[in-house]
């Protein structure tokens, strides 16, 4: 027997996604009076600043703050404004309808007039061993972000494309020690942006490897806490097959991003890069009543701030559509 519930409310708007694009989305729609409803997902919620550790780029916050805690800030200025946030992922989305509906894992159906989709992006990852557990712990995605936490140390980027580029010279602000290592000879990055990198003489460049395992340890800080970092990494040479260990304080992997679209995908307009069209400068996508925002959008920058922005941009459309909408009847 299905334990489907279709909802009768018609809400006025849905947001689908917890980072920083949602909850700014769902503030500004609460204070809107617009009573949004927010699908924060079911074993993430948060979005990927849920892994970051200390963020010391988000403005308001001198001393810095953990990335969860941020997330769990927005999180109830959201529901402070009332915003309902509903714990679930949603599975499947009926876009093109005027009335839209989401269904979620657990079979309920949410319906709305309009769909705010704020559903980032995920960093695409090496799938090796050591990944997942020094997350946060010497493997970082942001240079930006966790740069500032490798201050004179020995520190490894993966990848060939801009992004990789990007990450190793913005630590070459913090350390002479930089390894940038393609697993061909072949970069995607811009002759720009690899030259910048060829011509500091912070980074050393080495072609044709790949990361086959990160391996870290265990280590009591003064304070009496024990904490895992990585100490080196495993490469296989792509030419000879032979392994080498390499000692590294980090890792930095910058070998793209995928924005999250899968459930939109056959409905609203994509760019060849992925990411959601809209309108420039607006949250406005293919789809009457459908909005974007955040990485899902943005193939650029990628920032929680910006995320945070784009995400006021998509609540202020949704407010002006609806107001629209209601004119027009
Ligand atoms: P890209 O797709 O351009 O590059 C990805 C890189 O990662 C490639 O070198 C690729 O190698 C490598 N890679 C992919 N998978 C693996 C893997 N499993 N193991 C090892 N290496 C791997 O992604 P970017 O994020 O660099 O850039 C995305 C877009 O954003 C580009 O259009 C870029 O120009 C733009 N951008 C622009 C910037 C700027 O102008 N300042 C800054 C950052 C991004 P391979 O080539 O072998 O597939």
């Amino acid at each position: 027997m299905s334990n489907t519930t279709v909802e009768e409310k018609i809400h006025d708007v849905v947001i689908v996604g917890s980072g920083p694009a949602g909850y700014t989305a769902a503030i500004y729609t609460a204070r809107a009076n617009l009573k949004p409803v927010l699908i924060a997902g079911m074993l993430t919620p948060g979005g990927e600043l849920m892994n970051t550790t200390e963020v010391e780029n988000f403005p308001g916050f001198p001393d810095g703050i953990m990335g969860p805690e941020l997330m769990e800030r927005m999180q109830k200025q959201a529901e402070k404004f009332g915003t309902e946030i509903i714990f679930d992922d949603a599975v499947k989305m009926d876009l093109e309808s005027e009335i839209k509906t989401i269904e979620l894992s657990f079979g309920d159906i949410v319906k709305a007039k309009t769909v705010i989709l704020a559903t980032g992006s995920a960093y695409r990852k090496l799938g090796v061993e050591g990944e997942e557990e020094y997350t946060g712990h010497g493997v970082s995605w942001c240079a930006t972000c966790d740069a500032a936490f490798f201050e004179n140390k020995k520190v490894t980027v993966i990848g060939g494309g801009d992004s990789a580029m990007e990450e190793a010279l913005f630590l070459t602000k913090f350390t002479d020690e930089i390894i940038l290592i393609n697993r061909t000879d072949n970069f995607r990055a811009s002759e720009i942006m690899k030259e910048r990198v060829f011509q500091s003489g912070k980074i050393s460049v080495l072609t044709n490897h790949s990361v086959a395992k990160i391996n870290g340890k265990e280590r009591t800080t003064e304070a009496g806490f024990t904490v895992k970092e990585v100490d080196s990494i495993t490469l296989v040479n792509n030419q000879t097959n032979n392994n080498v260990n390499m000692p590294t304080d980090g890792l930095f992997i910058a070998i793209g991003q995928d924005p999250r679209t899968d459930l939109v995908k056959g409905q609203v307009d994509l760019n060849p890069d992925g990411t959601i069209n809209v309108t420039r400068g607006t949250s406005i996508t293919s789809i009457d009543g459908v909005f974007a925002c955040g990485d899902v959008i943005d193939p650029h920058y990628r920032q929680a701030i910006t995320a945070a922005a784009s995400g006021c941009i998509a609540a202020q459309d949704v407010e002006h559509y609806l107001l629209k909408k209601n004119d027009n009847k």
